[in-house]
């Protein structure tokens, strides 16, 4: 294997994995001059979004579009093209961050085919990487952006299910790996890829029927708005979150009436106060009869499945598009995994307070996109690394973390899956803030040192 590093007396970094948080990072750490090694398990970047990706890891299907759009989506320094649809499909933005990789010269600079087994934090501080080729190196700091959509969480219920059961990570299409023509669905979830797979499935053409089984109902979204997409459409940032909040609330009413209109469950909770579940065709599916909404599933009885208000359905195949744990299954040391309730609170979703050379990246579900989160991190990243940027001490850090927590999660009913929420625009400008507040802390103790400037783009 080739070593990597650049010649540099900066500390050395190891990343680990190429996905778009990854490679963003790694972008940075080279326009700084930052020696690091980039390790990807794959033979390719793109992690989630590489369709069919031989590590087995990404959760893509054939029909998969971004629900993003195109202008949210786009890196800063690397915009998408003018021919772009609204919401690409999985292989543009595939080949978008293969050309990305290409173009600022980081493929040659990431190892692939090569996965990080291990990751031990020393004594003096340094991490002790281990790979599958068996070769431990040390590095001075670790950046891990091995994303959090790969690991399915699958329900567990009483009884036994005759029929096929899949998660939604491993769900290709209507013919892979189950053929699902002529039978009957039950589809477990109402999240993007419940409405996904669900849509899809109810085609007249592909399953007899599609149920879509939940505990409780959401609001579904429409990817536009006024004809554009409504991501787009957001409130001004000095409008404050809660107002906006209020008038984004109502405008969603307003404009699809409710849940229940459409044969759906009425959600127990605000729009937005879960994440966002989009999809025009599920509306119009469930609108048309083609899917049945019933409660959650109560036990599995051979042939069927048996709901939590009795209802019993007769079901050739259950699909779980119940969501994803997060996980580093190269660490073992429970203080830097999240706990049970899949919590991991971290100043500005990064920085664990007191291991200060560990950083997270991608690490959050933000709205509208993770996709160029890694890539506003990486700034904060970058001049941590270099001496520019001073972290405030370890007691500031949780106190920031409590306050970050309510300004990001409030909105969201509690649940494991709303534990690392984000609004991506207000946290890119507090990370900005952040980053020149760590600046001049840097520029205070060192007398002689101008404060830099330090670019806010939201
Ligand atoms: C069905 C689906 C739809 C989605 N739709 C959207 C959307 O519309 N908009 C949006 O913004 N996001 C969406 N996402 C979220 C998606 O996770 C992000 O867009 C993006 O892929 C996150 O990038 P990442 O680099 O953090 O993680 P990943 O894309 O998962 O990449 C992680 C990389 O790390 C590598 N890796 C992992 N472990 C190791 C190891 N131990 N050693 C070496 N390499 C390793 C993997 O091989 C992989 O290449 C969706 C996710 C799913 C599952």
């Amino acid at each position: 294997m080739k070593a990597r590093c650049l010649v540099s007396s900066l500390p050395t970094v190891c990343i680990i994995g190429a996905g778009c948080s990854g490679f963003t990072t790694a972008k940075r750490l080279k326009d700084y001059g930052i020696p690091f090694d980039c390790f990807e398990a794959s033979d390719d970047v793109g992690g989630n979004w590489y369709h069919n990706n031989p590590n087995g890891w990404s959760s893509c299907y054939e029909s998969l579009h971004i629900d993003t759009s195109t202008s949210r989506l786009q890196f800063e320094e690397f915009p998408a093209g003018d021919d772009w649809p609204h919401f690409p499909h999985h292989s543009v933005i595939h080949q978008y961050f293969r050309d990305y990789v290409d173009h600022f010269g980081l493929r040659e600079l990431i190892t692939f085919n090569t996965t990080v087994e291990n990751a031990v934090r020393q004594p003096d501080g340094k991490w002790a990487v281990t790979l599958d080729t068996g070769e431990t190196r040390l590095y001075e700091a670790l950046v891990v952006a091995n994303g959090h959509h790969w690991d399915p969480r699958t329900p567990e219920y009483p009884g036994e299910f005759d029929g096929d059961m899949l998660h939604s990570h491993t769900y290709r299409s209507p013919f892979e790996p189950v053929d699902m023509r002529g039978k009957n669905v039950i589809v477990v979830g109402m999240g993007n890829s419940a409405l996904d797979i669900a849509s899809e499935l109810s085609h007249r053409s592909i399953a007899k029927h599609v149920w879509v089984s939940a505990r409780r109902g959401v609001w579904v979204l429409t990817k536009y708005r006024g004809g554009k997409p409504a991501d787009k459409m957001m409130m001004p940032m000095w409008i404050p979150k809660r107002i906006a909040l209020r008038i984004a609330r109502k405008n969603i009413k307003k404009q699809l009436g409710t849940m229940e209109s459409y044969g759906l469950p009425k959600p127990d909770h605000e729009p937005l106060g879960s994440h966002p579940s989009v999809s025009i065709d599920f509306l119009a599916k469930a609108g048309s009869g083609d899917v049945t909404c019933v409660p959650g599933i109560a036990r599995l009885d051979g042939d069927a499945v048996v709901c939590t208000d009795g209802t019993r359905i007769v079901a050739d195949a259950i699909v779980f598009a119940t969501g994803y744990n997060i996980t580093f299954p190269f660490f073992t040391d429970p203080a830097i995994v999240p706990d049970e309730e899949n919590r991991l609170p971290l100043f500005k979703r990064m920085i664990k307070p007191g291991i200060e050379n560990l950083y997270y990246a991608g690490l959050a579900q933000s709205s509208p996109t993770i996709v160029n989160l890694a890539e506003q991190q990486s700034h904060f990243i970058a001049r941590h690394l270099t001496g520019e940027y001073e972290l405030p001490s370890v007691g500031q850090m949780q106190e920031i973390i409590m306050r970050d927590e309510r300004e990001h999660l409030s909105q969201y009913y509690a649940a494991a899956r709303h534990t690392i929420q984000v609004d991506l625009r207000r946290y890119t400008r507090d990370l900005h803030k952040e980053i020149a507040a760590g600046v001049k802390r840097v520029a205070e103790k060192t007398p002689g040192v101008k404060t830099q400037s330090v670019k806010v783009s939201v």
